[in-house]
């Protein structure tokens, strides 16, 4: 099975994703991830891709393209994948239709109000990349990953200044490539406007029942 989880910036998507993979064992592959490892170990993509990341900017496809090429034909991602901020614009959609078949592309949707919240509360881990929520996920302990023990910190595009402009960057470049997997019959919309703490949560169900009925 091959997905394409959209959904703009603070949305879940990150979380979602994990939890997905927990049921489908298929990898959970975010060029945010890729470009933030990319960017700490200091190599000459990391060293460019920082650049726009904090700035709030995406990156030229160019390179975002290839970086994806690369990570898909790794092993592990023949049997699928799960892409987590991937495709972001009309020319990197279009690159992967000619590289694979996507068979569901899953939109996930909330109000920019519940999405602000998100992201302005949102931690990660530097060791592991897990992701909490000062009020919605906490940590057990205050600062430290319940996970692997790391050091939680907030990332600089989930400050006030960067979450505006990603969300003005979003909404300008990554709603026409809804267009485009509408047009391709494969986009389904999941409401996500419920916290994964809230009893109500049933992200990942309404996710299940369409993977259930493409399967
Ligand atoms: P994310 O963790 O998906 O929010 O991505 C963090 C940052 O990485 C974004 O704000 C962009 O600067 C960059 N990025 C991630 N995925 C892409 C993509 N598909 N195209 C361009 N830039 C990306």
């Amino acid at each position: 099975m091959k997905l394409i989880l959209i959904g703009s910036p603070g949305v879940g998507k990150g979380t979602y994703a994990s939890r997905l993979q927990a049921i489908y064992h298929i990898p959970n592959i975010s060029t945010g991830d890729l470009f933030r490892t990319e960017a700490k170990q200091n190599t000459p993509l990391g060293k460019q891709a920082k650049k726009y990341m904090v700035a709030g900017d995406i990156v030229p496809d160019d390179i975002t393209i290839e970086m994806l090429k690369k990570r898909i034909k790794l092993p592990d991602a023949k049997k699928g994948f799960m892409l987590d901020g991937f495709p972001r614009t009309i020319p990197q959609a279009e690159a992967l239709n000619k590289i694979t078949k996507i068979d569901a592309a899953i939109n996930y949707v909330a109000d920019d109000k519940v999405i602000i919240g998100r992201l302005s509360g949102r931690r990660t881990c530097r060791k592991c990349g897990s992701i909490y929520h000062i009020k919605n996920i906490p940590t057990k302990k205050e600062g430290i990953c319940d996970k692997c023990g790391g050091e939680i910190y907030q990332r600089d595009d989930d400050k006030p200044a960067a979450i505006k402009e990603r969300l003005k960057v979003y909404h300008e470049k990554t709603k026409p490539v809804l267009a485009f997997y509408k047009k391709e019959g494969i986009l389904h919309e999941v409401d996500a406007n419920i916290d994964a703490n809230d009893p109500k949560f049933h992200v990942i169900e309404d996710t299940q029942k369409i993977l259930n009925k493409i399967k």
